[in-house]
């Protein structure tokens, strides 16, 4: 471990910094960035760390990410999720409000779920509150605790104890959300076009005799016209209550007119999507291969590149894994079931070489990475003044990044609690060689050299 006071530069011939990629030396002390010079700007007898060949990157932030602990662990856990984290260049991530038991709807629970990731945590984590039918009265008391805005689902959410809201429902949280100013983060799916779907005669006959095979049943099972409903009336109700609102992976590219009208129009609204979207097709996916079950689905080529354009004009604002693993058990490997198997992919460790290979691919550069993945994500969770950028007072979170290492991913290779996942076998482009977290290096080729240096963040207390 590092003494207190201690200074040092860390530099690289490539650093992307907020304003572009160039020769730089990063001189930090106490684990936060003091300044930025050129290159060959360090003062003799000072502590070096030299990037070699490799890209300086921020640690990339991570606001879409499903732990499960307490209460699920065997799903996914602390010390798993946060190694993978470290090993995939994440240095911050908040985590969701459900699927840990209790679900974290009320103040209690919060401090049951920081409780729990004490000592447990190799990257930075902060923790989304949840807004569930009747818990007005509990929004202030999380807010005030740490929680750094809330989550909703407007269709089931999978789980018991984490209701889904209807329009009567947000109706109630959003005058409350809008006076505290806390954004809201939605599951943007309606019920009723899922409904009629699966209604249909069509369905019904698809999903008979073996159908639930089918990738295609459960796309079918899944319309874009849930995504599309569920859209058009969030960024209605955002400027009816003037509150923030959040569109969490998106996938329905029908919905990309939609926003840009109102974000033209000044609305309040800001939009993910998620690496699984920008690299599968439904085309693509074998019959009963329930790894690649999520909500919504992963669509068509056609819609990929849709979302593609999307985020590379700025509709979309940032890419968030939704990292949602399940025991394997769950996802019904041997009956391959696509309408009864979890829904949920596993991809924390692989979001930025699984981005990077799409993107690289497409024209996109590292610096385009950056502010997918790092600034605009902090800046949702309105922690860009310490996160997200390699800048003069943020934490010295950064990456050493081969964007130029071509590998296959081998599912023992990966630090979730479970391996299962939709990339495996798949080549990527681009390895993470080592990461820091505030100054502390704390993974270096395969080895994670300072465990549990994380901390619980709390908003306000950055
Ligand atoms: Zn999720």
């Amino acid at each position: 471990m590092n003494p207190p006071s201690y200074s040092f530069v860390a530099r690289g011939r490539r650093v992307v910094l907020p304003d572009g990629e160039r020769a730089a030396a990063i001189h930090i002390r106490d684990g936060v960035i003091a300044a930025i010079t050129g290159f060959d700007e360090v003062r003799p007898g000072v502590d070096v760390i030299e990037a070699g060949d490799a890209v300086v990157l921020a640690g990339l932030v991570d606001t879409h990410v499903h732990i499960n602990e307490p209460g699920r662990t065997d799903w996914e856990g602390f010390s798993t999720a946060t190694q993978a984290a470290a090993a995939g260049g994440i240095t911050t991530l908040i985590e969701m409000p459900l699927n840990s038991i209790p679900a974290t709807t009320t103040a209690a629970a919060y401090r049951q779920k920081t409780e729990s990731a004490e000592g447990k945590l190799s990257v930075d984590v902060g923790f989304w509150g949840g807004v569930v039918p009747g818990n007005v009265a509990e929004l202030a008391p999380l807010w005030e605790a740490g929680a750094f805005g809330f989550k909703c689902f407007l269709v089931s959410s999978g789980v018991d104890e984490f209701k889904s809201v209807n329009e009567t429902d947000l109706r109630a949280a959003l005058p409350e959300l809008a006076r505290l100013d806390a954004p809201l983060l939605v599951h943007a799916e309606l019920p009723n076009p899922i409904e009629a779907a699966m209604q249909s005669a069509k369905f019904r006959q698809a999903s008979a005799g073996g159908g639930a095979k089918k990738y295609a049943t459960w796309l079918a099972s899944r319309p874009r016209a849930a995504e599309n409903e569920a859209i058009a009336l969030l960024i209605h109700l955002s400027g009816e209550f003037g509150a923030p609102v959040h569109i969490v992976h998106l996938s329905s590219s029908d919905s990309v007119a939609l926003i840009q009208k109102a974000k033209q129009r000044g609305a309040r609204v800001t939009v993910e999507t998620c690496p699984h979207y920008l690299t599968f097709a439904a085309g693509e996916i074998s019959d009963a291969a329930t790894e690649f079950k999520c909500a919504p689905p992963i669509r068509e080529r056609e819609n990929r590149e849709q979302l593609w354009a999307a985020l590379g004009d700025g509709t979309i604002d940032l890419v968030a894994t939704d990292h949602s693993p399940c025991p394997p058990s769950m996802k019904l490997q041997h009956e391959g079931d696509f309408l009864r198997a979890w829904g949920g992919i596993a991809s924390l460790q692989l979001s930025l070489p699984g981005v990077w290979t799409e993107a690289r691919r497409r024209g996109y550069a590292l610096s385009d990475i950056a502010r997918w993945m790092c600034s605009a994500p902090a800046k949702l969770a309105r922690i860009e003044k310490r996160k997200g950028s390699i800048a003069v007072g943020c934490d010295a979170d950064f990456i050493f990044f081969n964007p130029d290492a071509q590998w296959r991913v081998a599912p023992e290779r990966l630090y979730h609690r479970h391996k299962m996942t939709p990339y495996a076998g798949r080549e990527l482009t681009g390895a993470i060689e080592a990461t820091f977290l505030r100054g502390r290096k704390i993974f270096d080729h395969g080895e994670f050299s300072d465990a549990a240096a994380g901390r619980v963040l709390r908003r306000g207390h950055l």
